[in-house]
């Protein structure tokens, strides 16, 4: 804790915040705009909490976002990044931990016979999307209502994430010949996806889907939904594109790929792979990653592509990924979806709070959505209630009901009871 407290109180640090950046953040849902309260102001985190700039201590289910599976400041990952910052902060070639790390992922993911590092996982599906494009000679893109792929003009077609937490349909500034090049179709929809390659026969390059929808709270693909994916695009020879942001090392090694058994040909990856560092990846079948620059003529370049320290961050944080520990992170996972529902029923608050593995997202509407209309019809107010409460008995989760909880393999039974006794109350003022 030393150190944190003496800075500028939080209050002064919003108000500079404010006065340089835009809505006085560097992205969007910082800003704790749809929970009606100031944002916080960390300074700090290890293990399983953080700690604001007034040395305020919270259970932390933010989790950076999604990177931070081991929970924060991490010693492993520590001592990795020190090591590697002794020998300069990216040399301008390519450095032996970019290999380390791109055969740790191929030897976790199959279906990644090659990759591509990337600076965020917005770069690795604008590289995935060209490269489909350029792969089939086909200028369309299938995207699901709600799903969040980064923030590439197409893929703010009705986007999540951010973009739904403002109530938006997508952005201003994308030139409308490009949103045409997107086709949006419900999520877990078998029948609407059947429809958009009737309609584009032969036109549509390829689907990409968060095989499971993160970005509008969490959503479960419905049985049969990825397999039809799958054989849909295969069918019309377009490409299936995982956007495994989120899922990638999250749902266990092999991602979801590995967990429902459905290969994609393209992956794309970012958030644990960099251990808290910036970081993204796409990677696929080796005939279509063979279309990359210099190996093609599909250009795609960063000058900070495979950063040391995000490699190294990258190795340190996958080392620590046993099977064991993917276990208990579900326990864990479990045993706080579990109790959350319990404490909500307690307070006659309706809930439905869908899991998959360590993912959760808890929903102020009684029946689990399978999609983002039924997610973002969700109570609102109810939300704001219930997380305002929970911040102020310490806990933390993203401010926004449109985005996935992310438990770290920090979180212990004291977290989770912790978690559970804040929730009792806070369901009760929910429902009120
Ligand atoms: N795809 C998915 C599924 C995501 O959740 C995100 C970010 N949350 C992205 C892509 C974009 O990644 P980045 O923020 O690193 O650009």
């Amino acid at each position: 804790m030393a150190g944190i407290a003496a800075g500028p109180p939080s209050a002064v640090l919003v108000e500079r915040a404010e006065g340089i950046f835009p809505g006085g953040v560097n992205s969007p849902v910082r800003a704790f705009r749809s929970v009606s309260r100031p944002p916080l102001i960390l300074a700090r985190g290890d293990g399983a909490h953080v700690w604001d700039a007034d040395g305020r201590r919270y259970i932390d289910y933010i989790g950076g976002w999604g990177p931070a599976i081991l929970g924060h400041a991490h010693p492993a990952v520590r001592l990795a990044i020190a090591a590697a910052v002794a020998n300069g902060l990216g040399l301008g070639a390519t450095h032996p931990a970019e290999i380390e790390l791109g055969e740790a992922i191929r030897s976790s993911m199959p279906s990644i016979e090659r990759v591509r590092f990337t600076s965020s996982g917005t770069e690795a599906v604008m590289s995935a999307l060209r490269l489909a494009r350029a792969a089939t000679g086909r200028d369309l893109i299938v995207k699901f209502a709600g799903a969040y792929h980064g923030h590439a003009d197409s893929m703010l077609v009705e986007a999540g994430s951010g973009v739904a937490t403002q109530a938006i349909a997508g952005s201003a500034g994308v030139p409308a010949g490009i949103a045409a090049t997107t086709v949006v179709v419900p999520y877990n929809d078998l029948a609407a996806v059947t429809e958009a390659f009737a309609r584009h026969a032969g036109r549509i390059a390829a689907v990409i889907v968060e095989p499971v929808a993160a970005n509008t709270g969490v959503i479960a693909p419905l049985p049969g939904f990825l397999e039809h994916l799958r054989e849909a695009t295969r069918e019309d020879g377009a490409l299936l594109i995982f956007d495994e942001v989120i899922t990638g090392f999250r749902l266990g090694r092999g991602g979801a790929q590995e967990r429902f058994g459905v290969r994609p040909d393209l992956t794309t990856l970012g958030k644990i792979i960099g251990g808290g560092m910036p970081i993204g990846a796409y990677g696929g079948r080796a005939d279509l990653m063979g279309l990359v620059a210099p190996a093609g003529p599909v250009y795609q370049a960063g000058t900070l592509s495979g950063h040391p320290l995000s490699m190294v961050a990258g190795i340190a944080t996958l080392a620590e990924l046993t099977p064991e520990r993917y276990a208990r992170l579900e326990e864990t996972a479990a045993e706080l979806a579990g109790g959350l529902a319990k404490a909500a029923s307690a307070a006659g608050c309706a809930v439905s709070i869908p899991r998959v593995g360590p993912l959760l997202t808890v929903f102020f509407r009684g029946t689990v959505p399978v999609d983002a209309t039924q997610a973002l019809g969700a109570d609102r107010d109810a939300f704001v209630r219930f997380f305002g409460s929970m911040l102020d008995h310490g806990v933390l989760f993203p401010p926004s009901p449109f985005e996935a909880w992310f438990p770290s393999m920090a979180h212990g039974r004291t977290e989770i009871q912790a978690t559970l006794d804040a929730a009792a109350s806070a369901f009760r003022e929910a429902a009120a």
